[in-house]
């Protein structure tokens, strides 16, 4: 089996390096690759590599995903979560290839307090949202064979998130001020690669698998326990903090560019009975990330 990876120095491309080189000839591209064309800004070279190559299965972990910055550039945000992602489901579906991207919770409107599930209506707050949301909609609408993994809050001991960023912030402030009105699911890039590498075989067997699926952690927290945990497991694990108070903020006290839902839990059920798959509770990998992070 022949797979294609594009994206693969994100936090969910690096570990996807580790989770599908054993399902056969991997061959990963970031944008800055040479021998093939991995730039999700150049949709027709993107194009001639996938019709070159046939590979039997695209995964897409590349996107824009820079959410506030997204308000200022909805045009490059659209290049690539909306536009190179309809390029690349019109190839995956000229040459028969299973494609599987990766989505967001920003899809929703973050309204009520229910778990959302894959076919309740979406509403996007923001840019960024809205852009993946028409990324999905391409896919839907140009291949028939892929997983659309909707995914949230997304961490790993490679590149930047939540979790890092206020672990450094704790070692070097006293006092931290953090949201505590906003819900979700943090869930390791780990988890999603390795869940990827077990959806992608079982896909592959069963064409009637495809569609979209919540791939989160079980569970859910918001921005203040999520930090509560980080930094309790930090002071566990023996990682020095200047941290001495913590305050719980609600998210108007904290405005950004970009909206966000207030509500975004996911529910994960459809996956894991489809899959039949476990997926932990967000606590499990956090504490694996924080212990990682004390021994390097
Ligand atoms: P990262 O931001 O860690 O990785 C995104 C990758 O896309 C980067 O390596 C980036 O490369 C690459 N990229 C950006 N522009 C291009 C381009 N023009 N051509 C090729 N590659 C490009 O994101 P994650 O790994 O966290 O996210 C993986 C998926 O999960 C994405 O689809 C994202 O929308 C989704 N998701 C992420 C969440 C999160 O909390 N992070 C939450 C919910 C969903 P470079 O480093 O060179 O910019």
């Amino acid at each position: 089996m022949k797979i294609l990876l594009l994206g693969k120095n994100g936090q969910v491309g690096w570990e996807l390096q580790r989770a599908l080189s054993p399902l056969g000839e991997l061959i990963a591209l970031d944008r800055h690759s040479k021998d093939y064309c991995g730039d999700l800004s150049n949709p027709n070279k993107l194009s001639e590599t996938i019709e070159l190559l046939k590979p039997d299965v695209i995964v897409n972990a590349a996107a824009y995903t820079a959410v506030d910055k997204a308000e200022n550039e909805a045009g490059l945000s659209r290049l690539i979560n909306s536009e190179a992602v309809k390029t690349l489901a019109q190839s995956a579906e000229k040459i028969n290839a299973l494609l599987i991207h990766y989505s967001t919770d920003y899809v929703f409107s973050g309204e009520g307090e229910h778990f959302w599930s894959e076919d309740d209506q979406t509403s996007a707050l923001n840019m960024y949202g809205k852009t993946k949301l028409e990324g999905e909609q391409n896919i839907q609408t140009h291949c028939s064979n892929h997983l659309i993994l909707r995914t949230s809050w997304v961490y790993s001991t490679f590149g930047n998130n939540f979790a890092k960023t206020i672990l450094n912030l704790a070692k070097t402030r006293e006092k931290l001020s953090v949201i505590d009105d906003q819900y979700g699911a943090p869930t390791s890039a780990e988890l999603i690669a390795d869940c990827t590498a077990i959806a992608l075989v079982q896909t592959l067997q069963d064409k009637n698998k495809c569609g979209v699926y919540h791939l989160v952690s079980s569970g859910s927290t918001n921005w203040y326990q999520y930090t509560k945990l980080v930094t309790h497991e930090a002071q566990n694990n023996g990682i020095e903090l200047a941290l001495k108070e913590l305050n719980a903020i609600p998210a108007t006290d904290y405005p950004l560019p970009a909206k966000r839902p207030y509500n975004s839990k996911m529910n994960n059920n459809k996956f894991k009975k489809t899959f039949n798959i476990e997926l932990p509770s967000w606590e499990l990998g956090v504490k694996r990330l924080i212990k990682e992070l004390s021994i390097k």
